[in-house]
């Protein structure tokens, strides 16, 4: 009972996303007391469902322990389910009467729905479910954002007739990962990699997402999209404004937003002729998954050219950058579940050293699985010998943190919308540079349907790929070798 202070409404309740993501985030920032005081939760879509079937759907994902079973009743007892269709102010009406109950109160709306519905849901929640008075409303979009330049253009342009930018929350989940948050400190908290953070220091900068899976049956979805469009043009371009920007002037979100679109401004449009695309295909004698190709995948469109794995080349053309190759690379069905960020450095000048014995030095920061930063770096071989080796320093988060629980991506990120802090939200021209710089490739990718290099499934991808970051200042030796540490 009493008056909320805030009330979220996840819009499409019924769907996947919601049983998956958010009803489950929900209840973990419930359940650890982080939402403030008097926070209630409404549900809407068309389903004619019961708060009941909402949690039946939610709890295979809600991880509750032993001893949780009655808090878990307080949170589905502070939940409410309106149904109610997309287009229809009367229903909306009823939404927002269902809010007015609770007493004057901030507002979160959620579009958990697909891109179809969203002009139409804007639309009636800004006529009819605006917060009153002195209380806020925000609105949380998921990806996609668009799917190029000109939809998602016409996305924003819809949006920001409707809200102020203080009040769009666009999600883009790898910017609520910790070693994603973690470059910005990295960066401008050691003064010993300012001086080497540039064009004179670094030789390339390779950033990697790996997937060991395929589409698993539900390739139609993915078809329409491609891995471009699903991970480089928003999660490695973030990653990459991260590692590129200039200091901003504080750590305000407004002044990190203006770095970051101003480096993306530096950036030129993606040349297909800097690319190597791929398509995995099924393993000779491999078992169940492995055994099939993208083109297997009953819902994928016959003869598609949809890369499933694709390498990128991008220039930013400004002083600190200019001649540093910044290497995109994701892919699906390869050998291992993997993100990092891979800053190498340049040559030692003036080797004293014999032929080939000195590496360059690595910085990589492992995003996912196994957060860990390490510099790689030479030593002199440890005993009598004066050889060098190559060896590094190592931050494991899971031996220097041990037992840290990282709270996961959606859990920052709600919350940060609760506190209104949107450092790591997407900005509207931030999104638009990025669809600047993919849009002529995903349109030639479109137009001359060019047939994407087989790779075959749990492999590292097509040889392409290597030789173009060979050719473009990303040296592997195959020398390296990692001791894991024994566990203490
Ligand atoms: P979904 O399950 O397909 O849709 C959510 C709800 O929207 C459905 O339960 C359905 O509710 C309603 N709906 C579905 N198709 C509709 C249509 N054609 N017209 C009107 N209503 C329709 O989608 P989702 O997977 O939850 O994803 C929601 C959004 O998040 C999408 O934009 C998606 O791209 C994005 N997203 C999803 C994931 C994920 O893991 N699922 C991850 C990242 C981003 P009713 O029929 O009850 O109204
Ligand atoms: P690496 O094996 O020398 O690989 C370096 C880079 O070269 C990777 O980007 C790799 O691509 C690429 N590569 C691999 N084979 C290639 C080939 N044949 N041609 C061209 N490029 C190739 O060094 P590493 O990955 O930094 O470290 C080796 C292992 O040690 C990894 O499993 C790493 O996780 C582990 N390690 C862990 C920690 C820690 O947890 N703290 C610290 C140090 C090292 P791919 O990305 O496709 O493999």
């Amino acid at each position: 009972g009493g008056a909320a202070s805030h009330v979220f409404v996840v819009l499409g309740a019924s769907g996947d996303l919601a049983k998956k993501k958010i009803y489950p985030t929900l209840w973990w920032l419930f359940r650890d007391g982080l939402l403030p005081p008097k926070t209630y939760f409404i549900g809407y879509s068309r389903s004619k469902l019961t708060v009941d079937d909402i949690k039946k759907k939610a709890l295979p994902f809600m991880k509750v322990k032993n001893g949780e079973e009655q808090k878990v009743e307080q949170f589905f007892k502070i939940n409410e389910y309106i149904a109610g269709s997309y287009d229809s102010p009367g229903d909306f009406s009823k939404l927002n009467k269902a809010i007015e109950q609770k007493g004057s109160c901030n507002r979160l709306f959620y579009l958990a729905l697909p891109p179809t519905v969203y002009e139409s849901v804007t639309l009636n929640l800004k006529a009819t479910c605006m917060s009153k008075s002195d209380k806020w409303t925000r609105v949380i979009v998921e990806k996609p954002f668009g799917k190029d330049l000109e939809s998602s253009n016409r996305l924003s342009n819809h949006l920001s007739a409707l809200f102020k930018e203080e009040e769009l929350y666009r999600i883009d989940h790898y910017l609520g990962k910790e070693m994603v948050q973690n470059l910005m400190v990295l960066r401008f908290a050691n003064r010993i990699f300012s001086p080497v953070w540039n064009r004179d220091g670094i030789a390339s900068v390779v950033i990697s997402f790996k997937e060991p899976f395929g589409t698993q049956g539900r390739g139609g979805y993915f078809d329409e999209f491609g891995i471009i469009r699903d991970v480089m043009q928003n999660h490695l371009m973030q990653i990459l404004t991260l590692v590129a920007m200039e200091k901003p002037p504080t750590t305000n979100a407004e002044d990190i937003r203006n770095e970051k679109v101003k480096v993306l401004k530096s950036i030129q449009p993606v040349d297909i002729k800097d690319t190597v695309l791929g398509q995995y295909v099924g393993k000779p004698g491999g078992k169940g998954d492995e055994a099939q190709g993208y083109l297997d995948d009953p819902t994928v469109p016959k003869g598609s050219v949809t890369p499933t794995f694709a390498t990128a080349v991008l220039h930013v053309k400004n002083e600190r950058w200019d001649g540093v190759p910044f290497i995109l690379r994701c892919g699906k069905a390869l050998n291992e579940r993997k993100a990092e960020v891979r800053i190498q450095f340049k040559d030692v000048a003036g080797d004293i050293f014999p032929d080939g014995e000195v590496k360059r030095n690595e910085l990589v920061i492992r995003v996912q699985p196994d957060e860990a930063v390490y510099l790689k770096m030479m030593a002199k071989s440890p005993g009598m010998s004066f050889n060098c080796e190559e060896t590094e320093l190592d931050l494991s988060y899971s031996s220097r943190y041990k037992d840290l629980k990282l709270p996961d991506a959606y859990e920052r990120l709600i919350l940060d919308v609760f506190s209104g802090i949107q450092i790591n939200f997407v900005r509207s021209d931030e999104l638009y540079e990025a669809w600047r710089i993919f849009t002529p490739l995903l349109n030639k990718i479109e137009t001359e349907k060019p047939k994407p290099i087989t790779y075959v499934y749990g492999s590292r991808g097509p040889k392409e790929s290597d030789k173009l970051c060979h050719d473009r200042d990303f040296i592997y030796t195959g020398t390296y070798k990692w001791n894991k540490p024994e566990p203490a």
